[in-house]
């Protein structure tokens, strides 16, 4: 019997299709890691911000349309310190990192998450305390050297309402958690930490005029991590966090996609 030249050709196609599908349907996991968990709000025109406006300081303009254009682009604005975002050194410290300038190594650590969120339920202007650091350690150990450490407060709940995220009396002043100088010395000077977060607007505790935390911490050369987000979706400990900020040339900080890579 003669087989036609085609008919070898489509079962050579079928045996190719049909390995490359078993191929796909085998999962490789090359990370090792169990699940990521995103730290990050989405950013959008309601997101909530630290200087009160009446619009929106994020604008996004659609520049290009698949029906027009043939592709889909927008243009946007934000504030460098917009959604969940990092601030470098520089934002406080002269002549200390810009965002760009952080080295990639210290982007990427041991997750330490601090839960607060009993001592902030009774007390919304609570300063994380050396005391929490204690009761962490007590249970895990000492934080590592290079860690990433981030304080989950409680507040991301509020992250759908503004007013309540930003949570100010009459005068304007914000009532939210934030660390005490106190706190920030022993992570930094005796843990050596890499990065400082927590999941508020500010690392300094809503009241304050001055933000000493903000003074100390960018001064020792430690990134912080502000209204970070899904902080009750990672363990304590045992985590890698991953910090990938927009490399901005010369910027005080940026908007900043934080993963968490679970074992
Ligand atoms: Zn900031």
């Amino acid at each position: 019997m003669k087989i036609h030249p085609l008919v070898i050709g489509y079962a050579l196609a079928l045996a190719l299709l049909l390995f490359g599908q078993q191929h796909h349907a085998v999962p490789s996991d090359p990370s090792g890691f169990r699940s990521v968990v995103d730290l990050t709000h989405t950013i959008n025109a309601q997101t909530p911000e630290f200087e009160p406006s009446a619009k929106s300081l994020f604008s996004a303009k659609t520049v290009a349309t698949l029906e027009k254009d043939k592709y889909f682009a927008r243009m946007i604005s934000l504030p460098e310190h917009f959604g969940t975002h990092l601030d470098a050194p520089a934002h406080f410290a002269r002549g200390l990192w810009t965002v760009d300038k952080i080295p990639a190594e210290r982007l990427v650590g041991p997750l330490v998450v601090l839960d607060v969120s009993s001592n902030v339920k009774n007390n919304a202007d609570y300063l994380i305390s050396i005391e929490d650091i204690a009761h962490w350690e007590r249970i895990h150990g000492q934080i590592p050297a290079d860690a990433i450490l981030i304080a989950r407060t409680g507040w991301g709940a509020r992250w759908n309402s503004a007013k309540d995220f930003r949570n100010a009396d009459k005068k304007g002043t914000m009532d939210c958690p934030g660390y005490s100088v106190g706190t920030a010395k022993v992570l930094v000077e005796g843990r050596d930490i890499y990065g400082l977060g927590i999941d508020t607007l500010s690392i300094d505790y809503g009241p304050s005029a001055d933000f000493p935390v903000h003074q100390y911490t960018l001064a020792h050369s430690v990134y912080q991590l502000e209204n970070v987000a899904n902080l009750e979706r990672v363990p304590p400990s045992g985590a890698i966090v991953v910090v990938a900020p927009m490399k901005l040339e010369g910027g005080s900080g940026s908007p900043v996609r934080i993963l968490a890579l679970l074992r």
